[in-house]
């Protein structure tokens, strides 16, 4: 029986030159392969008490689709700037080459609601803790980070649980 990790393939020199992409689309791909990537991703969390599902743009939005219906909960998506059109807060965050802006609608979350956040992957953890700012910023508090794929040697994880997050990963 093939393991997540195993559905996910490796596309070399994308975007760029030197960049080993480790790509989902075959994970989601297969009906086994995702029903198995969402029920793990979720298993931590099933009794816990979360009242959102936050995803962060764009892959984030397809696992936690999924994972906040199994958990009967609403989802909230996590948009790159521009994107979303309501009044929105916005977080800076650095990329490897200058800075993006991470949106949320800001009365997506209300104080005090407790929040699962998901993507797909965990590099740096830039994006990861724009999100997790723009949730505490409402109010809410957030309870998990859940990912497919960690690359610790990035140091995100450790970025993550020096914030207090509890971090949840399918596969290194
Ligand atoms: P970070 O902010 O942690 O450095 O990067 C994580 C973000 O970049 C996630 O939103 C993730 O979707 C995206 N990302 C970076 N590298 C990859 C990759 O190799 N594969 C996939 N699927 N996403 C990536």
């Amino acid at each position: 029986m093939k393991t997540v990790k195993e559905y996910i393939r490796t596309i070399p020199d994308f975007p760029h030159e030197g960049i080993m992409f480790r790509d989902v689309t075959t994970l989601f791909a297969d009906a086994r392969g995702f029903r198995m990537a969402v029920d793990q991703l979720l298993h931590p969390y099933a009794g816990q008490p979360i009242d959102v599902v936050v995803g962060l743009e764009a892959r984030g939005f397809i696992l936690g689709g999924a994972i906040a219906h199994q958990l009967g909960k609403g989802f909230v998506p996590i948009r790159k700037k521009g994107k979303l059109p309501g009044a929105v807060i916005e977080q800076p965050y650095q990329l490897e080459y200058g800075e993006a802006v991470m949106e949320m609608h800001d009365d997506a979350i209300s104080a005090g609601q407790t929040v699962l956040v998901v993507d797909d992957l965990l590099a740096t953890g830039g994006t990861a803790e724009a999100g997790i700012k723009l949730i505490e910023r409402l109010g809410g508090e957030v309870v998990g980070c859940a990912f497919v794929i960690d690359l610790p040697e990035l140091g995100g994880r450790k970025r993550l649980e020096a914030l207090g997050m509890e971090v949840h990963a399918l596969c290194d």
